[in-house]
């Protein structure tokens, strides 16, 4: 049977399916799995954001806006990044932050050119970058998945062009240290490099807010933020993207022509967002971080995340790979995903904590049980 495989370009041929999937199919196979495997968060999207996603369908704003997005989003996330870091970069709208991602590697990576990517990282980084030419250089961050300078610079050569950072990180929790973003960014500056801050959990931090580039280099930070998981709306598709103009205009002018303009009624639900109090979601996500790792302490090696929802220990000794321990983990109905999905290493695992206290104590037993 023909399948239309020959039509098929070579640039997505490496690209495998993401291991996520894989866990995700396994998972469907099981009756009422304990899914710890999943990247939204489980409350659901404000009533205001709705109220105003609602209202602006009914009034008929459903059609195309102007590319870089509606004036009062804009100028709310203008007035927001000025009163944060005293920075006034040009911001435009996008489908999502991994519009964003795209636009910006599009825009910037010519044939050959090298990222740095910490790692472990999200999994789109190292598929995009390849995608759009460039080639990632993964930056090892084990074991204590700090962002360690230092790394990034011994990393650097003629042919680095970007650096992509992301605090709180997907897949550790990790919220990186003000003097690591500080020495990054003076590295950056050093080397003529920009630097792509994924900024998707900055509101989900539980120790203290998370220290951004955008502070120390704003002439060289691409600021990348998403209303996704700050707002349960991962589904909506909307963030957006703030820097140098010189690389935004030319995102903006990419946007044109791929993605069009981000959802129109959705840009009305991000504007209300601004204006919503998130704090007790925030609170009952910090008791969860406090749960889980309550639970692991003292059977798994891990370290003490302070952001986003997630948590990333090292497999117990007895398992030579992550993807072993998650076989066995999904065999006893808890999907995890398995480091090899985020990193060159697959030693860890990544437990979401997105999920009712229960599942967290019922996944956290079965996985403690697998430990011992
Ligand atoms: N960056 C990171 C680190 C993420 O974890 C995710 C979602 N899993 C994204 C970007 C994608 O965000 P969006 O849904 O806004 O495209």
């Amino acid at each position: 049977m023909m399948t239309g495989e020959q039509f098929v370009a070579e640039h997505v041929k490496p690209i495998g399916s993401s291991g996520i999937r894989r866990v995700f199919d396994l998972g469907a196979k099981l009756e009422d799995p304990i899914n710890l495997s999943i990247g939204q968060p489980d409350f659901p999207v404000p009533e205001p954001v709705k109220a105003a996603m609602v209202e602006a369908i009914q009034a008929n704003k459903n059609g195309y806006t102007v590319t870089r997005g509606i004036e009062p989003l804009r100028a709310r996330i203008s007035a927001e990044l000025k009163r944060e870091f005293e920075w006034e970069p040009d911001v435009f709208i996008t489908s999502g932050l991994s519009g964003g991602l795209l636009l910006a590697l599009m825009t910037c990576v010519n044939p050959g050119d090298e990222v740095l990517v910490g790692d472990p990282y999200f999994v789109s980084y190292t598929h995009l970058v390849k995608l759009t030419g460039g080639v990632p250089v993964r930056v090892d961050l084990y074991d204590d998945f700090a962002l360690h300078p230092e790394r990034f610079e011994a990393a650097i050569t003629e042919k680095t062009k970007l650096i992509i950072v992301c605090s709180p990180s997907n897949p550790t929790g990790t919220v990186h240290r003000d003097k690591d973003v500080a020495a990054l960014a003076e590295i950056a500056r050093r080397h003529d490099l920009l630097i792509i801050s994924d900024e998707i959990y900055c509101t989900l931090v539980y120790d203290g807010a998370a220290p951004s580039p955008a502070r120390h280099a704003p002439e060289r930070t691409l600021l990348l933020r998403g209303f996704a998981k700050s707002y349960a709306m991962t589904g909506l598709r909307m963030g957006y993207a703030a820097g140098p103009s010189g690389v935004t205009t030319e995102m903006a002018k990419l946007q044109q022509y791929t993605f069009v303009c981000a959802p129109h009624p959705v840009q009305y639900g991000a504007l209300a967002a601004f204006d919503v109090d998130m704090s007790p979601q925030i609170d009952a996500y910090r008791a969860k971080r406090d749960l889980v790792c309550a639970e692991l302490q003292g059977t798994f090696d891990f370290v003490r995340p302070s952001g986003g929802f997630y948590v990333f220990p090292k497999v117990p000794a007895k398992y030579s790979t992550a993807t072993e321990f998650v076989e066995d983990a999904i065999a006893r109905n808890v999907l995890i995903i398995p480091g090899e999905v985020f990193s060159a290493r697959d030693s860890h695992f990544r437990i979401s904590y997105a999920v009712p206290d229960e599942k967290i104590r019922q996944g956290c037993e079965i996985l403690l049980s697998l430990a011992s």
